[in-house]
């Protein structure tokens, strides 16, 4: 029988699934004898949850963040603008966060740093199809961690709960739902330069969309419950759900917010 025709990447091809229930062994902790080094000369993707989450931990603003710590790698197949964390310029390029005792921003690492030893894999979306995520072991070399005699059997929901990724799934799933959208159905498809500044904003700076929400005439065109209003002042996490929301309208002008004019939705 013939295997169904794959539309992953190879190097996704490559890695081991993790079935619903299947277990890995893993352990992380300052006796293994790797401990910090994956943590230096590593590609890191943030998540807006991650910046907006470690800018708050620093006391910083979302755009300050941003410039100080992090870099846009621009590659012809990019489809929509990335954010990495940037590591420090030096010869063995840390991890800024790094400190002796390890993460110095644990209760706030990035989604990667977090799912690490697993990955998710989203296949890209074909039409008619949902996209099938899945979930996946790294078995990198350097990683002494599934070979520790004390290391714990996980499965992936086992592992997610451990690490609080659920905790913050509802934000980090409307961000893959954005990115995996229809729309981009075919991979040929390309947001024009505005939208794709609108989504770096939304996403990624919520302090400016912030402003962009009550600092402008956003709220005369847009007709919006009051207690919505009241939500999106007082939770971070809330406006940034709403920046998704606000995205799906202005990039693939899918209904998600009323206009109190038609027309402003479509000036978007
Ligand atoms: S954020 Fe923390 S866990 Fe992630 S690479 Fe930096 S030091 Fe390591
Ligand atoms: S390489 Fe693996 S075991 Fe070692 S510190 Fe990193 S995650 Fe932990």
């Amino acid at each position: 029988m013939n295997k169904p025709e794959s539309n992953l990447p190879q190097f996704l091809e490559d890695k081991k699934r993790l079935m619903d229930g299947e277990e890995f062994p893993f352990t992380c902790h300052p006796d293994v004898p790797c401990f910090n080094e994956c943590c230096s000369d590593v590609n890191i993707v943030l998540t807006p949850l991650d910046i907006l989450q470690l800018a708050r931990g620093a006391e910083m603003t979302t755009r300050d963040f941003l410039e100080t710590h992090t870099m846009n790698p621009i590659t012809k197949d990019l489809q929509l603008p990335i954010v990495m964390l940037k590591m420090k310029d030096e010869e063995k390029r840390e991890c800024p966060f790094l400190g002796d005792a390890g993460c110095s921003v644990y209760e706030t690492r990035p989604w990667a740093c977090r799912m690490y030893p697993i990955g998710l894999a989203i296949p890209p979306a074909r039409a008619g199809e949902s996209p099938d995520p899945f979930y996946f072991v790294f078995e990198d070399d350097h990683c002494e961690g599934r070979h520790q005699p004390d290391a714990r059997k996980f499965t992936s929901e086992s592992w997610l709960r451990d690490q609080k990724i659920n905790e913050r799934d509802e934000v980090e799933k409307g961000f893959r739902e954005l990115v995996s959208h229809p729309w981009f159905i075919g991979g040929d498809r390309q947001l024009d330069p505005k939208r794709l500044e609108m989504f770096y904003m939304a996403c990624y700076d919520l302090d400016t969309f912030r402003s962009f929400v009550f600092d402008s005439t956003f709220l005369d065109r847009f007709d919006l419950e009051p207690e919505l209003i009241n939500e999106l002042e007082n939770n971070d996490e809330a406006l940034l759900r709403f920046a998704f929301r606000w995205l799906r309208l202005a990039l693939f002008a899918e209904p998600t917010i009323k206009a109190r004019d038609e027309n402003a939705a479509q000036s978007e």
